[in-house]
């Protein structure tokens, strides 16, 4: 099981997207990866192609200080409710990766709901993906 970076869902698999990482821009020259749910994935795609600019601040997902962010509304899992919409911000790096990665999956079928016969792919099942994430757990 992962975790989603943005909503902390677990999944059996998330989708990873790369992510450049200001704090760790010395070790991680080309950015980590980050898991995203499918639910994020659409939501920040979503958000990318129709921006809500709000102020300065901490990007949530890079952790990045930024002068500018973007407003992103994110459905999180509650126990109470079913789910709530939280607050999101998260910089137009982040945002344009993730809508990136989001695109091609529906691209590749694997997400969107467009695919034919592809059930039984799963997001991100990329070699390089897995090494470098081992690679960011130590
Ligand atoms: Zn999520
Ligand atoms: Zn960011």
């Amino acid at each position: 099981m992962a975790d989603c970076d943005i909503c902390g869902v677990s999944r059996p698999t998330v989708c990873p997207v790369k992510v450049m990482v200001p704090h760790f821009a010395g070790a991680y020259p080309a950015g980590m990866w980050k898991g995203l749910c499918e639910a994020c994935s659409k939501t920040t795609h979503d958000a990318n192609s129709k921006k809500v600019e709000i102020g300065g601040g901490k990007c949530n997902l890079c952790k990045g200080k930024y002068s500018k962010l973007n407003k992103v509304m994110i459905k999180v899992p509650s126990f109470v409710k079913g789910s709530v919409d939280v607050e999101n911000h998260i910089c137009d790096s982040c945002l344009g990766s993730c809508a990136a990665m989001y695109k091609k999956k529906v691209a590749d079928g694997i997400l969107g709901g467009h695919g034919h016969g592809h059930e039984e792919k799963h997001c991100g099942a990329e070699e390089e993906s897995h090494s470098e994430k081992k690679h960011q757990h130590h």
